[in-house]
């Protein structure tokens, strides 16, 4: 874009200024757009009934065309051929070629996708006739890479895309297509050109400063600077609940040996993962049992209990178990209702909580099957503790029970948020920055600050909102977001 045009929009006299607020249609770094053919396997490493070779750059389909059987050269967008690949007049496999005419593809280049048998010497074969004939080997993330230089899509949808493909549980693929669908580049885009109209109101004043005029109405700015903030906060504390949902949510079991923990991870996984046995120390190390509970992923580790020990091996179970604790997202704390008072209780929990400050605590008092005459005087015992339930590892209804309660504690423990929902630490990381440059343009603005360095603040949250969405990017980030892409996406 010429800098004239730029004047234009921000109608200032400062060149200084011109070079961050932009608007956000017109940015995209076009530098490395390459005319190079790309291929790749783009299906899983190893053997498969089928496997995808994808192609991209200008005069691919003429490139396939001369290993292909059949003519393909003038062949319509979205059609597919079935035909040979034909390498020094031999036939290398049976396959269907899909075109895909420019822009109308995944990097919105020229592309063509082989759909070949699955044998790794088919592949491997395939793969480097392409690249006899002119194709190079794509680098990691190479696609997605050309697809965001050509404005297919913006960078939070080409992360959505990897973390599409790595999704686990329902909820992950949720929010992975959410984000696909430019769930957050919408609502980014929103605050980033409200802010980018206050902003050039300013610095039309700071144009005019010797005639003292007020184009941007300070009580309306600090309206709309709250306003942004209150928006930009709420998605950075989001992140906590996408992380959780994305990567998965660790629970610790703990408490003494013999309290039943280990019953009662065999009965959540309905499987034989630990080993359970009534001599006290028995679960040495941790066992880790992953779980989806109503879309979310939840990961449930055993550990070896609170207990010190003298026993070189189960000691370093408890060393885990302490580290397992501060890392959780929440803590399970077992005990045999029988043989735990509430002061042995109070310690454990401001044992876990001197380990752990967040995590949320499920107190289970087990084994309430062997105490169906005293459930008055546990009820009465227990009564004033939150989360707390009388449940029997060896009861269905009582495993049933607490799967519930986890979710419920899950959500009742995350901060309330709107639709969108940020998983990305790149995208928090950015947003964090945004809310403290928000909250230094309010202090500025409420204190009367020039226009000047209220300007400048503004141009900071603009520049980390369009770093999100890869609207203004360096390309050594956009070097580090694609390395971690696989080849062939
Ligand atoms: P851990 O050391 O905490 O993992 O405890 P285990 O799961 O190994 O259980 C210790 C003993 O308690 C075993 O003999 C279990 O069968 C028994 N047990 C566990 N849960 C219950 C329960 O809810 N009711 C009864 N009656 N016994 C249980």
């Amino acid at each position: 874009m010429g800098t004239s045009l730029l004047n234009n929009v921000f109608l200032t006299k400062k060149p200084i200024f011109r070079s961050y607020i932009l608007p956000s249609h017109s940015i995209r770094i076009m530098t490395n757009s390459t005319q190079d053919i790309i291929c790749a396997i783009s299906s899983p490493p190893g053997v498969g009934a089928i496997a995808l070779i994808r192609l991209s750059g200008e005069n691919c389909i003429s490139l396939v065309n001369g290993v292909f059987s059949k003519e393909i050269l003038h062949a319509k967008g979205y059609s597919i051929h079935f035909g040979n690949i034909i390498k020094n007049d031999q036939t290398l496999d049976e396959v269907l070629v899909t075109i895909f005419r420019n822009p109308h593809s995944f990097t919105g280049e020229e592309s063509v996708e082989i759909a070949c048998h699955g044998s790794i010497f088919i592949q491997q074969e395939i793969i480097s006739l392409l690249i006899d004939n002119g194709a190079r080997m794509s680098e990691p993330g190479e696609f997605s890479k050309r697809a965001f230089y050509n404005g297919k899509m913006d960078l939070t949808q080409t992360e959505a895309i990897a973390d599409l493909i790595h999704s686990e549980s329902e909820g992950a693929h949720k929010l992975a297509m959410q984000q696909m669908k430019g769930g957050i580049s919408k609502e980014l885009h929103s605050l980033r050109e409200e802010l980018i109209k206050f902003a050039a109101l300013v610095e039309l004043e700071l144009d005019f400063a010797e005639e003292d005029v007020e184009f941007a109405d300070r009580i309306q700015l600090i309206e709309l600077v709250k306003n942004v903030l209150s928006k930009v906060n709420r998605l950075k504390d989001s992140f906590q609940l996408g992380s959780a949902i994305k990567g998965g949510v660790n629970v610790a079991i703990v408490g003494k040996p013999n309290a039943g923990k280990s019953s009662w991870l065999n009965a959540l996984s309905n499987d034989e993962v630990a080993i359970v046995s009534d001599i006290a120390g028995t679960t040495r190390d941790k066992i880790e049992v992953p779980l989806l509970l109503e879309g979310i992923k939840f990961r449930f580790i055993d550990t070896a209990g609170l207990r010190e020990t003298e026993d070189i091996i189960e000691g370093m179970g408890v060393v885990k178990a302490k580290e397992v604790i501060s890392k959780a997202g929440m803590v399970v704390y077992m005990f045999d209702i029988a043989e735990i008072g509430h002061h042995y209780l109070d310690d454990a929990i401001t044992y876990v909580k001197e380990l752990n400050t967040s995590a949320e605590i499920l107190l289970l008092a087990n084994k309430v099957d062997t105490a169906k005459e005293s459930l008055g005087f546990y009820g009465l015992e227990y009564g004033h503790y939150s989360n707390l339930h009388l449940v029997s590892s060896l009861q269905s209804e009582s495993i049933e029970f607490i799967k519930k309660e986890i979710v419920r504690l899950f959500h009742q423990n995350q901060k309330q948020t709107g639709d969108i929902i940020v998983t990305n630490a790149r995208h928090y990381e950015a947003l964090k920055n945004a809310s403290v440059d928000l909250e230094k343009s309010l202090l500025g603005l409420e204190n009367n600050l020039s226009g000047d360095f209220v300007a400048m603040d503004i141009r900071q949250v603009i520049h980390h909102l369009g770093s999100i969405t890869g609207e203004i990017t360096q390309d050594n980030l956009l070097g580090h977001i694609f390395k971690n892409f696989c080849i062939g996406k």
